[in-house]
């Protein structure tokens, strides 16, 4: 199923999505209250399910999804989001052929840094293009894994019982802010950099390893083009080595990296302006639509 926050009158909602994701009904109307997605992450139970489920077999009018004032399906991330650099083998090419420095070295373990979201941006909703402080601003298509029950020392083979659910993540990143540092914190953090959505897909319907394509287009023209089964360090294999010493909360939020495209990736580099609209696809979750604002 597909979960969702949006706002009504001004009050966070959750709701619950038709399988073609144009039709979206509130969890309150379905009888089910939580405070919000990650409340509903922690303590969503099998009869919870049960009850979406047999809803939407016959379900009751609702709205359509694009009337939405959409949020992002966890609008509010209680941690840092966790990312993992260069996990695909083309775009660790593409990044070593921008900044030798910054991304060249030959790293045979799984890079991990985090990135501050103070709100995520909705689909939907406007990427702030922070000209004042950055000339190279690029788009990175991600699955993002959501983490539902608590992770801590988990065997690798029992790393997907602790996945709630998969959502699109952009990793907007300021490519002269990220280089000109020595991490990658401050160009990856800035406000309205990190778009998440438009749904949570829970894992049922995506079950075991996923091998689902990553997409985005920027204008309408296809950049990237990926599958997660070419990630260098699988979900699995990230769950378990993260959780060996970080005890992983339910709504944690792992970006698994993005494939080659990207706009540093070009000669000359094709960075994004004002007014260009990014979308992130992934397939079986949808499309995140986002446009670059002043
Ligand atoms: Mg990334």
């Amino acid at each position: 199923m597909k979960l969702l926050t949006y706002r009504d009158n001004g009050y966070e909602m959750l709701g619950v999505a038709s399988q073609d994701g144009k039709t979206v009904y509130s969890l309150s109307d379905i009888g089910l209250s939580f405070f919000n997605m990650n409340d509903l992450i922690r303590r969503f139970s099998g009869e919870d399910r049960n009850t979406v489920e047999a809803f939407l077999r016959n379900p009751e009018e609702g709205v359509p999804y694009d009337t939405l004032d959409k949020c992002s399906p966890i609008p509010y991330p209680a941690q840092d989001v966790i990312c993992l650099g260069e996990n695909f083998m083309a775009h660790k090419k593409e990044a070593g052929g921008y900044s030798d420095e910054a991304f060249g070295t030959e790293k045979k373990v799984s890079i991990y840094f985090s990135k501050r979201v103070g709100e995520a941006v909705p689909d939907g909703g406007g990427i702030p293009a922070h000209r004042d402080i950055t000339e190279r601003l690029d788009y990175e298509a991600e699955l993002a894994v959501i983490i539902g029950k608590e992770a801590y020392r988990v065997p690798a083979e029992e790393a997907y019982e602790h996945v709630f659910g998969y959502t699109i993540l952009n990793d907007i990143s300021a490519r002269d802010i990220q280089t000109g540092h020595k991490q990658w914190y401050l160009g990856k953090s800035l406000d309205g950099f990190t778009p998440i959505g438009p749904w949570i897909v829970t894992a049922d319907e995506i079950p075991g390893r996923p091998k689902i394509r990553v997409q985005s287009y920027v204008n309408g023209e296809l950049r990237q083009d990926g599958n997660t089964d070419d990630f260098i360090f699988d979900i699995a294999h990230c769950i378990h080595e993260l959780s060996q010493g970080i005890r992983l909360l339910p709504g944690t939020i792992i970006s698994m990296g993005t494939p080659a495209g990207v706009g540093m990736g070009f000669k000359p580099p094709r960075f994004l302006s004002v007014s260009d609209a990014v979308d992130c696809v992934i397939e079986g979750i949808g499309t995140l639509h986002n446009v670059i604002v002043d």
